[in-house]
């Protein structure tokens, strides 16, 4: 009789790691790596660009905070809108994400649920402006020099210096991330170097679980 071999168990008590940077601090790359590691990670930023068109239920809440026209002919979130209506209503911009967040939030867990790694990671911009970290084991912030963020976000974006520039000023600084952080990457250097330090922290975490 030939043993079949189990299907590892679903984690209920994975340890959670906090993936975090600026715009253009390498934090997706980092996370790629972590991917390509073995580790599964969880792109928060990414899901709540999707969850808007995947969750009936934040759609109706969407629709009654912003109007029907938050959704196009074909159901669509209409993100153009929304973001030009949003950008002259700090207030309205706060309750949109008042919904989003949330949402995101129970996904995430129903993900981590499913997960069968001791270590699970989570990237997310707004990790400690939205506290998330206080439900982490740990923390990774990946920064740059601020030079080295606009250089790299204008090549990736096709945006001009001012508009990265924008985005960056209304982000938390990073020295005081710095503050908040377990590990730190300081992504100044080339993609290789950059690899090796995600690797180090990869090596700590199991060190000192
Ligand atoms: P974030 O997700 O934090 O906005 P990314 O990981 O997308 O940042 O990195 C921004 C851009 O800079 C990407 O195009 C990426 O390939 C590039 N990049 C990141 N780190 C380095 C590095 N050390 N050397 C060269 N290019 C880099």
């Amino acid at each position: 009789m030939i043993e079949e071999e189990a299907e590892p168990e679903p984690r209920e008590n994975a340890k959670i790691i906090g993936v975090t940077g600026g715009i253009g601090s390498g934090k997706s790359t980092v996370s790629k790596f972590i991917e390509e590691a073995g580790f599964p990670v969880y792109y928060s930023d990414v899901r709540a660009k999707t969850i808007v068109n995947d969750d009936a239920e934040l759609q109706e809440k969407i629709k009654k905070l912003l109007g029907e026209n938050a959704y196009d002919e074909n159901g669509f979130y209409n993100r153009r809108y929304v973001g030009e209506i949003i950008f002259k209503d700090e207030q309205l911009r706060l309750q949109l994400n008042a919904l989003i967040h949330p949402a995101v939030k129970i996904h995430f867990k129903n993900w981590v649920a499913e997960q069968t790694s001791e270590f699970v990671f989570k990237e997310t911009a707004l990790l400690f402006e939205l506290k998330l970290n206080e439900s982490c084991f740990k923390s990774l912030l990946i920064t740059a020099d601020d030079n080295a963020r606009l250089k790299r976000v204008m090549d990736r974006d096709q945006k001009t210096y001012r508009e990265v520039e924008a985005i960056m000023d209304k982000q938390m600084a990073e020295k005081e991330k710095i503050k908040y952080a377990d590990f730190v990457i300081y992504n100044n250097a080339g993609l290789d170097e950059l690899k090796r330090e995600t690797e180090k922290v990869l090596a700590n975490l199991k060190v000192i679980s």
